[in-house]
């Protein structure tokens, strides 16, 4: 019998934070967690895989899905759409299993409406120019796509404050250690342990 169903995490960041390499860290730590891979009209970058990094689409194959009604979450992000299909994410969390998103704050706002248990965190750079050293030394993006992340950086950190959590990456191994526990506090919240341990505190409480 199902006893409870499984929290989802959204994470989000302005773009070179370190959000995706602070995510796959944590995953490796804590690998039941799931993570949910995103739809994207956004050309793959070199190394990027279909399914493992995202499901790339073209422009209208994605806005027949939004249509259908697949997603749970939708957006415009720095000129390209992405969206998180809601199947995997409604099976994982049913299956009892924590889910992780990876989505920009617009995402974040529609899926609080929707999943408000939901739990947000937003990372954070140690300054600007760290931002802009870090986006810049990726490598993998153009000059034009640099400059247009950069420029929207300053609208995803002015929602920072609508998560549950705010991170901040300066110290990698710190803010890791920092993701970690909030998992970990997460999954020990007391309507959690009382129903996950119904036998123990039945035996604690028997007269
Ligand atoms: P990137 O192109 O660098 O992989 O991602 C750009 C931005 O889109 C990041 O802020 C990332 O979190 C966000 N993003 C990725 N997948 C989704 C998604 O499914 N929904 C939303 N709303 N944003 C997403």
């Amino acid at each position: 019998m199902l006893i409870e169903a499984g929290t989802l995490f959204v994470v989000a960041a302005p773009s070179g934070a370190g959000k995706s390499s602070l995510v796959n860290a944590l995953l490796e730590r804590e690998p039941t967690i799931s993570l949910s891979i995103s739809h994207t009209t956004r050309p793959p970058r070199v190394g990027e895989l279909y399914g493992r990094h995202y499901y790339f689409v073209e422009r209208d194959a994605f806005e027949k899905q939004v249509a259908a009604g697949i997603f749970l979450e939708h957006a415009e992000v720095h000129g390209n759409l992405y969206g998180t299909s809601g199947t995997m994410v409604q099976e994982q969390l049913a299956q009892g299993r924590d889910v992780l998103l990876e989505i920009d704050w617009q995402g974040a706002q529609q899926i609080r409406r929707s999943k408000p248990d939901c739990v947000s965190v937003f990372i954070l750079p140690p300054s600007r120019a760290e931002l802009e050293r870090r986006l810049r030394g990726r490598g993998s993006d153009s000059a034009a796509v640099i400059e247009q992340r950069l420029r929207n950086s300053r609208e995803e950190i002015s929602h920072a404050h609508e998560f549950d959590f705010i991170l901040i990456n300066d110290v990698f191994d710190e803010a890791l250690a920092d993701l970690q526990s909030i998992v970990r506090a997460v999954r020990q919240r007391s309507a959690l342990q009382w129903r996950r341990h119904e036998a123990l505190i039945a035996q604690l409480l028997a007269p």
